[in-house]
């Protein structure tokens, strides 16, 4: 009888054990604590990469500096810029800090937080090119390239290759807008379409120029995942408390 009893509470104790680790299994990995931000790094002054590999820039700086004050720990994940809406649903990443324009197409994927940033879009030509353009839409006449993805590349497609004569075949689409820039220098293309103040990034540190700007009157948003309305709550919260402040001049100072 005895042995019994103890058969019995051995089974009882193994079984126990086995339902406290398949509890704790699933948290172990989980930090309520952390967020992820997710972020294209090729988009100076918004995000890009230093010189050591750090992603840097005027979002990423922001969107740390809020999530950091109201406590939590920040990891910053580098992703193409068409691939970010897809890694917020599928829960890979928290935040959106792209410089992410507020579209209603966006808006049914994702919940954006109040405006932080007003853009428009430009044409960015290699210095001292012959591009003549008498309106935007001459554009139509030159090979052309975007980031995939992003209200630039809407712009050409909408504009120059569905409403124009642009051969499909002239708009080549990049992974990022550093490799958009990289082909425009090296004259593969003749002209890229993005954001303005990116352009003038750009424009200050390599043989480019901006030739015209589009006026498109973008806002720029944070992005969280549909429903996530705590976070996004905090974000806004956060936004409101920032902007127009002595911290917010700074930033904008370091980085326009
Ligand atoms: N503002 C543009 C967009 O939302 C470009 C953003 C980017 O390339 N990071 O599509």
């Amino acid at each position: 009888m005895k042995i019994k009893t103890n058969k019995l509470m051995s089974s009882i104790l193994v079984f126990v054990l086995a339902v406290t680790v398949l509890a704790f299994s699933g948290c172990v990995e989980e930090d309520e604590n952390k967020v992820i931000i997710g972020t294209s790094a090729d988009f100076p002054p918004f995000e890009y990469m230093d010189d050591d590999g750090n992603i840097i820039g005027f979002d990423i700086d922001m969107t740390k500096g809020i999530l950091e004050d109201l406590g939590y720990t920040v990891e910053v994940k580098d992703i193409t810029f068409d691939s970010l809406i897809p890694s917020l649903q599928t829960g890979k990443i928290d935040v959106i800090a792209a410089a992410m324009t507020i579209t209603a197409d966006r808006e049914e994927q994702v919940d954006f937080t109040d405006p932080y940033y007003e853009a428009d879009q430009s044409i960015l030509v290699v210095e001292g090119s012959n591009i003549d353009l008498e309106n935007t839409i001459d554009l139509q006449n030159y090979t052309v390239g975007a980031q995939t993805g992003t209200t630039g590349a809407a712009w050409v497609e909408e504009n120059l290759v569905g409403n124009g004569t642009m051969s499909a075949q002239n708009f080549s689409r990049y992974d990022t807008y550093t490799l958009a820039v990289l082909d425009l220098i090296n004259e593969n293309i003749e002209a890229v379409v993005l954001d303005k103040p990116v352009a003038e990034a750009f424009a200050a540190n390599k043989e480019v120029e901006i030739i015209e700007t589009i006026i498109t009157g973008e806002s720029y948003g944070l992005a969280v995942q549909e429903g996530n309305t705590d976070l996004l709550e905090e974000l806004n919260q956060g936004l409101s408390d920032l902007i127009g402040t002595e911290e917010w001049n700074t930033l904008v100072e370091t980085y326009f």
